[in-house]
């Protein structure tokens, strides 16, 4: 055994390029999002090993995880990295008064990944091979261009850098509070791109029952690949109710963290894709297990922001999986994903296949080494 020897942990504030608004700016919810907190961990064995992790939060929080991750991190100290599934339990179980969801399994997921990452390079493969991959690329769709911040002209520009760039679909956001604005968005890129391209739409959980149905009705003209978080992330039953009366499928899951809320969506059958995040639900392990019960389901899967991480999972997952292309936190990473044809290739890295660059180091805050 090569026990853990060192864990570092930090936060790395990434920012964006420009703020980014959807519905929930929109409705008043929320402001605009201008960066991305990382909370980052490196295990270090005995023999100099090393696991890279990383778990994210958007605009408040990552404190709160930050402390949390302090809390526990000296508990894997001494530990066989490679017994991830009984480590993830003990930093559950530690945490266990706080939630068992959350920002304590987000913590979780740090730590999750980076002994996942240490298992990986020492297998000499990259995380998608070690789990047994399906393919060796997934189709990826662009969500950036399609913020509601951005005019119509400028999301037909975006949209064409994203199909010149090879990406294989668009995403759009709506849920503006006036539905026709959305209706004529969507209906302008469709008709601008055509019939070939795979669009998806997400409101971003800003509308009821009644809006729901009114605009999937409309939206159904338009051949969507889904429909994304048209309910509350919580509306199980309503998510179903709208399955069963859409021919667009529905999409949600982004904002669940935990397999315990994530098979709720398959036990009611809320969801044709499963959009579960790993970073969200507490790690690559948690993941696995909602992968499994989306599996048995038939469900697709389409993971939700941080491809750097989903890549492996969609590579790794039975049927079909699309991965996001958000590029927020390329600054942050050395290394690049490659894009070809419409799909995401699995980087032939071994384990994560992500460092963090020169610029992300000076970006770091609270470092700790345990
Ligand atoms: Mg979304």
């Amino acid at each position: 055994m090569d026990p853990i020897k060192y864990i570092e942990i930090s936060l790395c504030r990434v920012p964006l390029r420009h703020a980014v608004s959807d519905a929930k700016v929109l409705t008043g919810r929320q402001k605009p999002l201008s960066h991305v907190d990382m909370l980052t961990a490196e295990i270090e064995t005995v023999n100099g090993e090393k696991g890279f992790g990383f778990s994210y939060s958007l605009r408040a929080g990552a404190n709160a995880m930050l402390a949390h991750a302090k809390d526990i991190a000296g508990e894997l100290i001494g530990e066989d990295p490679d017994d991830i599934g009984r480590l993830w339990e003990k930093m559950a179980w530690l945490g266990a008064s706080v939630a068992r969801t959350g920002v304590a399994v987000q913590t979780i997921a740090a730590f999750d990944v980076a002994l996942w990452d240490l298992k990986a390079k020492r297998a000499g493969k990259s995380i998608g091979k070690l789990l047994g991959a399906f393919r060796n690329d997934v189709p990826c769709y662009n969500t950036s261009g399609g913020y509601l911040n951005a005019s119509l002209d400028e999301v037909i520009k975006n949209v064409e850098r994203s199909l010149g760039r090879g990406l294989g679909g668009i995403k759009l956001k709506v849920g503006q509070p006036d539905l026709k604005k959305d209706i004529e968005r969507v209906r302008t890129v469709r008709q601008h791109v055509g019939e070939g391209i795979p669009m998806m739409v997400d409101a971003n959980q800003q509308w009821d029952y009644t809006t729901a149905l009114r605009a999937g009705r409309q939206l159904d003209d338009f051949g969507l690949v889904w429909l994304e978080e048209p309910l509350s992330a919580y509306d199980y039953e309503g998510h179903a109710k709208l399955s069963e009366r859409l021919v667009t499928p529905i999409a949600t899951g982004e904002m669940l963290s935990s397999v315990a809320e994530c098979s709720e969506l398959v036990k009611q059958r809320s969801v044709t894709f499963m959009q579960a995040d790993v970073p969200r639900v507490g790690g690559i392990t948690p993941f696995l297990k909602i992968s499994t019960l989306s599996d048995l389901a038939r469900l697709k899967l389409a993971p939700h922001f941080v491809m750097e991480i989903h890549i492996h999972l969609g590579c790794a997952y039975p049927h079909e999986a699309w991965v996001e292309h958000i590029e927020w936190l390329e600054p942050a990473f050395n290394e690049r994903l490659v894009i070809k044809d419409g799909r995401m290739l699995l980087p032939d890295r071994p384990g994560l296949g992500f460092s963090l660059s020169e610029q992300a180091q000076g970006w770091r805050e609270g470092i700790q080494r345990i």
